[in-house]
């Protein structure tokens, strides 16, 4: 392994391996990608569901939105990897006054910035997916553009091209501690030796806490399990009944209950509102039935649904829903791309790219106020995300 390097970048998912992509386009290659599993994107990144929309609440969001999307569509011929992208497009279902106001809002900000969201009633609603039912809903947002794209792709792509212009991927080594000298990042300690390094990116995804603590730094994520369930066709049928025929993603934003399909099948889930944080991800069979009792009232289909197989995997939540993206507060040489809270798969293209160009010490364009380190520390923090699901 190497024992010196310019950048090291810790965690192999989807956001340490777009900086390293990006810091090496910028021909900063004399970078070390450490990961402790044996694959990558076997973290947060493996367990997502894909989704991918410009439909945020805040406006530094939109943006991460904005530029991701660009990435993603021009990704096959840009960074040259195949991600199945479908822009079958987002639709969020709204059933109380209070989210028809904010969501009124949060349209006219995102159209401002140049999203294309329509405003639906439920009856338009209803004729984009087959079965789905929209009792009880007042209004609902569309986004064509938004859609479902390979967290796995997404991640290969990143990191093999990275390698392919010489950064270097160590799987299988675990990042054990960080030596500070002088308030400023001196090496970092691994299972299989040291490396010296001025550099480190805290890429470590819901352990960001741990990995800020080596060095010192304050990282306030914390690990959320979600949960995640697939429908399988019934035997003898091709497809699962209730499946739309396009990608769509439904969202009923009151539940946070949503839905996708999934090959032959449907992929569903839903926030737990009283998880705690944990790193365990094991899944909690009787939290299903809470599920499908929200479910059917919307996709009555999944009454007579078998459950194939289910996972759970972690948010790395922040304390308002916002990333916290740029260098950490008071350690030279340390940077942070955490606190994803459960959206960062469809903002690492933006969120990289960002990033690495703070590192490479070039302008990124982009406002990180609302993502900075210390705004928790300064109590500056700015109205966070609302659309978390
Ligand atoms: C059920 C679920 C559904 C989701 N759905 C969506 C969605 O539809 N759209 C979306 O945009 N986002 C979604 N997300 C969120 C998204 O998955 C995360 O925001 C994103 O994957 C975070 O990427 P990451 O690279 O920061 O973290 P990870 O993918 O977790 O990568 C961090 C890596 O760091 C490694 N690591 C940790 N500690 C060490 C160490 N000490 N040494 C070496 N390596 C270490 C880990 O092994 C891991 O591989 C979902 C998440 C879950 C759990």
């Amino acid at each position: 392994m190497k024992r010196v390097a310019d950048v090291v970048i810790v965690g192999g998912g989807c956001m340490g391996a777009s900086v390293a992509y990006h810091l090496a386009r910028l021909g900063v290659t004399d970078v070390v990608l450490l990961e402790r599993e044996k694959m990558l994107a076997t973290g947060s990144t493996g367990r997502n569901a894909g989704g991918v929309r410009h439909q945020f609440s805040n406006e530094a969001n939109i943006k991460l939105s904005i530029e991701s999307i660009g990435l993603l569509e021009r990704f096959a011929g840009e960074v040259g990897h195949p991600i199945d992208f479908h822009q079958d497009g987002y639709l969020f279902l709204l059933s109380t006054p209070e989210s028809v106001q904010t969501f009124k809002r949060n349209v006219a900000l995102q159209r401002r910035l140049g999203v294309a969201v329509d405003w639906l009633d439920p009856r338009e609603a209803a004729a984009l997916v087959t079965g789905l039912n929209t009792d009880g809903a007042l209004a609902a947002t569309f986004c064509q553009k938004d859609g479902i794209a390979d967290p796995n792709g997404v991640t290969m792509g990143f990191a093999k091209t990275a390698q392919s212009l010489g950064v270097t991927i160590e799987r299988d080594v675990e990042v054990t501690g960080i030596t500070v000298t002088g308030g400023r990042i001196a090496a970092v300690e691994t299972s299989r030796g040291t490396i010296e390094t001025r550099t480190v990116v805290n890429a470590a995804g819901p352990y960001a806490r741990s990995i800020g603590r080596m060095a010192g730094a304050s990282v306030p994520v914390d690990p959320i399990r979600r949960h995640i369930f697939i429908a399988a066709p019934a035997a003898g049928q091709p497809v699962f009944a209730g499946v739309p025929a396009s990608h769509i993603m439904v969202i009923d934003f009151e539940t946070t209950f949503y839905f996708h399909r999934e090959g032959a099948g449907l992929l569903f889930g839903m926030g737990e509102r009283h998880e705690q944080p944990t790193f365990d991800t094991t899944v909690q069979w009787d939290f299903l039935p809470q599920v499908i009792d929200v479910a059917v009232t919307r996709l009555p289909a999944l009454a007579e649904a078998s459950i194939s197989h289910a996972w759970a995997g972690l948010y790395e939540m922040s304390p308002d829903g916002n990333p916290i993206l740029g260098p950490a507060d008071g350690i030279e040489g340390l940077f942070l791309i955490n606190g994803f809270s459960g959206h960062g798969f469809q903002h690492s293209p933006a969120a990289g790219r960002i990033l690495a160009d703070v590192i490479a010490g070039r302008d990124p364009h982009f406002d990180l106020t609302p993502f900075a380190a210390n705004r928790f520390a300064l109590q500056a923090a700015a109205p966070g995300e609302r659309y978390v699901v």
